[in-house]
This record gives structure tokens, sequence and C-alpha cells, in this order.
């Protein structure tokens, strides 16, 4: 079968660091061209926006959006509507109703949409829903504290609303925990500080409870500075269960389960495969409704202004 040929939309962070590496060492694409209003990437064609990109290469099948998540969804909308194959980076819209009318119009159209979420790709993540799927869980803790200013220097949209602020990568921990605990979780409690300069949380305390009354305490901050911590930890009937590193690394009672280097982004890749061929969706947005009950119910503080 010959190679799919795939173009990458928002040349930014995220598309260099992992989405190029990654198409690079997977005969399955082609990378034929790329969208982004200022950046460019040498040895293809590039252009500033979809529009011009798909008129300029008709034959390009598929899109894998990396913009930031306030314009995903016109971009999405025009390249379905352009009957071409959308893969969408974390989060997968800017809004749920977004998100539901890009499944709606996939459908209709008989494309494959995918919306990924890197994180639930860590190498620990299934072996900790396996271990966990005969358990009973007794508490968890979510601690997802970074350095803003270290991880996203100078990403101005991260503050501006629907950018999520501390749910950008708050959101990859509720993305692992939506698929390794049972099901419904649902929001408790929940408090978002919020820079007296900016429109998205800095920081935010979440209490979410599972179905069988156990609870979820997460915690979530960009103003960590010196060890960061990407932690879930569960008790259970059991055992102890500690994912650390994103998901990468599992211990059960402080013994080493699983360790493994990372391959998230070639999984997602070798994953969009099957669904364009079979003309799939991959939409789960159990993670995304999670944020969105916590900006629509959460409590509201103010904090110090944000400078960078
Ligand atoms: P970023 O470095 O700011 O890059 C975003 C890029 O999107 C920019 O380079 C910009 O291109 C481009 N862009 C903006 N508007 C566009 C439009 N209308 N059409 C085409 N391109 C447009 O951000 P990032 O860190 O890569 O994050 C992007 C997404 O990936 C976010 O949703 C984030 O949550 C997700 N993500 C990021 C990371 C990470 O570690 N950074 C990890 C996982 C997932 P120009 O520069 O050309 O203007």
């Amino acid at each position: 079968m010959s190679a799919i040929k795939l173009a990458i939309v928002g040349m930014g962070k995220i598309a260099r660091d992992q989405h190029l590496p990654s198409l690079a060492a997977n005969s399955h694409y082609e990378l034929v061209a790329v969208a982004s209003p200022n950046h460019t990437l040498e040895g293809v064609p590039n252009y500033k926006d979809i529009e011009t990109l798909l008129r300029e290469q008709p034959d390009i099948e598929a899109v894998s959006i990396c913009t930031p998540p306030q314009v995903r969804y016109d971009i999405a909308r025009y390249a379905l509507e352009q009957n071409r194959h959308v893969m969408l980076e974390k989060p997968p819209g800017a809004t749920l109703n977004e998100v539901a009318a890009l499944v709606d119009l996939a459908q209709h159209r008989k494309l494959a949409l995918f919306a990924t979420w890197h994180s639930r790709e860590a190498s620990a993540v299934e072996p900790a829903r396996e271990w966990l799927a005969t358990r009973k869980i007794r508490k968890v803790l979510v601690t997802w504290k970074e350095d803003v200013r270290v991880w996203h220097p100078g990403q101005e949209w991260i503050w501006r609303a629907g950018g999520l602020g501390v749910f950008d990568p708050g959101i990859n921990a509720l993305s692992i925990i939506t698929r390794i605990l049972p099901q419904p979780l649902v929001l408790k409690d929940a408090e978002l500080s919020f820079p007296s300069n900016c429109e998205t949380p800095i920081a935010a305390e979440l209490t979410l409870q599972g179905p069988q009354g156990w609870t979820v305490r997460a915690e979530f901050d960009f103003r960590q500075t010196g060890p960061q911590s990407w932690d879930i930890d569960i008790e259970t009937d059991d055992g102890r269960l500690l994912l650390s590193k994103g998901g990468a690394v599992m211990q059960v009672d402080g013994k080493p389960i699983v360790s493994a280097p990372d391959s998230e982004y070639a999984n997602l890749y070798a994953r969009f495969v099957p669904l364009m061929r079979q003309r799939r969706l991959d939409v789960d947005l159990a993670a995304f409704r999670l944020v969105a009950d916590a900006f629509m119910c959460g409590r509201r503080v103010t904090v110090d202004a944000f400078i960078e």
C-alpha cells in the first residue's frame, strides 16, 4: 500500500518535538506539506493556511492539526469538508460543541477523525489499567505540577480564553485517569486560581467522585519550580500503585513494574493508520468534559499577576 500523504497544520513546539520525528520513523506516512502562518519547514512546500494548502496540493489525504485549541475547529471543519482525514492534537477543540460538530461531520462524510490523547500512550498506562481492573480503589491523588516558564515559554495562547491555562497539562492527567479508573468520574468540587492579568487559570484543585464513592483529588499547578511532578498515586485494597513521569513509570508498593522509553507519538500515528483505512472515529471526550465541568462549576479565586 502506498504511503498516506499527510500535512501538518501548525508548525510549533509539539509539531517539531514529536510529530516530525514520529512521522519520519513511520513508513506508512509521507509528510508532503506544512501550513503555518509564520514558521516553515525545510524540504516541503509551506503555506500560510489550510485553504491554500489543500487547494495547492489536492493529493493530500490527511491533516494533523497541531495548532493552539482556539483555532482548531475552523481548520478541522474545513479539512473534513474538503474530504480529508483529520488527527487532532489535545485538547480536541475549545468547546464540547465544536468537537460534537466535527464528529457529526466526520461520520456524515465517512472520514477518520482522531482526537488524540498522547499521555494515554505512555508505557505504563495500559499495564496500570490491567492491574487496577481486579482491585478495589480506595483513593486517588493526582499531582501535576510543572514550571510554565520552562514548558510553555512565550505561549501567549495558553493564557487566553480557550487556551485552558494549567488544564493544558492537567487534561493529560485526566486523560490517563479516565482510561485506567472505573467510570464515571464526576466533578464534586473545584477551585481555579486565575492570575489577575490572565483569562485562564494558573492552578486548580479538583475533587472527583468515582462509581463506588471513592474520590480523586487532583492538584494542578503551573508555578512549580525545582522538581516537576506528573504523578498519579492510587491506593487500593491490594496495594498502592504509583504512576510517575506522566505515565511512563509504574511502581506497586514501591517496586518497579514498568519503565519504558517514550513512544507516545509513535503510537498515535500507528493508531491513525487503521482509522483512516477503515474510515472510523476515535473521539473520547471524558477528560475534556471534566475540564469543561471545572470551568462551569469551579470557584474562582484571583492570584498574583503572571509575568513571564
Ligand atoms: P506552539 O508552540 O505555540 O505552536 C502552535 C503553532 O500553531 C504555532 O507555531 C502557530 O504557527 C500555529 N498556528 C496558530 N494559528 C494557526 C492557524 N490558524 N493555522 C495554522 N497554524 C496556526 O504550541 P505547542 O506547544 O506546539 O502546542 C500546540 C498544541 O499541542 C496545543 O493544543 C498543546 O496542548 C498541544 N501539545 C503541546 C505539547 C508541548 O509540549 N508543547 C505537548 C503535547 C500537546 P506560527 O508559529 O507559524 O504562527
